[in-house]
């Protein structure tokens, strides 16, 4: 069945079947419905991508009082001035990785609520993810261990650095947009390695980038315009308007 008809038929569906649904059968048929019409009907074909984004109940990641806005195409607020990204861009961000099958280690830089740290905890062995501010970084930590995410540890702290004392990691997701690749986590990335990372300015265009790491030299290949919240701590002193 194409993706057209089946998403068509989940949106007509849906409303019957609600009636009698429990809010978890809820939400995971708004996560049927998303995966059909934001992430297959676009470029997300990694299997384990897909997987991943069906067994995350984002819903639990957001305020309450957003709970049914949870699987719509577009970043939420999470307070702080901080956003959930668009349930997309994560699953792009995680697909971008080209995470090996077994094992991999992976470094998040912006916590955030915890959501694509959880995503990527699906597909890695270790997920290690730094959020500058505190009361995110104690939220989302939490969260993930009350939902067993076992595999994921946070760390309340500046990003720009990365995380020495894991490194060298497989992938690495930025999720604040910088002006530059900070050269410390280019450092942490592991031979082989991808890191995927808004690349631009606050105020005009930025770019999500893929930089890949292969005997020792680094290239880097833009994929989409994107629009994220700004990185602050060392590097937001460098901004420029
Ligand atoms: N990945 C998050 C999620 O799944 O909810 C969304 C991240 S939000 C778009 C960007 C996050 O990066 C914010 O929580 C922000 O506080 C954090 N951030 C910004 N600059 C940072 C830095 N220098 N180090 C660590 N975190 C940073």
């Amino acid at each position: 069945m194409s993706v057209f008809l089946s998403a068509l038929l989940l949106i007509l569906l849906l409303p019957l079947a609600a009636s009698h649904a429990s809010p978890d059968e809820v939400f995971a048929r708004q996560r049927e419905l998303m995966l059909e019409t934001q992430l297959r009907a676009r470029d997300i074909t990694d299997a384990r991508v897909l997987r991943a984004m069906t067994d995350v109940p984002r819903h639990l990641f957001i305020p309450d009082s957003l709970s049914a806005d949870a699987y719509e195409d577009r970043p939420l607020p999470i307070g702080y001035g901080q956003t959930i990204s668009q349930p997309y861009i994560v699953a792009l961000m995680t697909q971008l990785l080209h995470l090996p099958p077994q094992s991999a280690k992976v470094l998040e830089v912006g916590t955030g609520s915890g959501y694509q740290a959880a995503v990527l905890s699906r597909l890695a062995a270790e997920v290690y993810t730094i959020e500058i501010i505190p009361e995110l970084a104690k939220s989302a930590s939490a969260r993930l261990k009350q939902m067993c995410y076992s595999n994921v540890f946070v760390r309340e702290g500046d990003g720009y650095q990365g995380w020495k004392e894991h490194a060298p990691y497989d992938g690495i997701v930025v999720t604040a947009a910088s002006t530059h690749v900070p050269p410390q986590l280019i450092e942490q990335l592991a031979e082989g390695g991808r890191m995927v990372i808004p690349v631009g300015s606050v105020f005009f265009a930025q770019y999500l980038m893929v930089v890949e790491k292969k005997n020792g030299k680094t290239t880097m290949q833009s994929v989409i315009p994107v629009r994220f919240v700004p990185l602050t701590g060392e590097h937001g002193k460098g901004w420029s308007p």
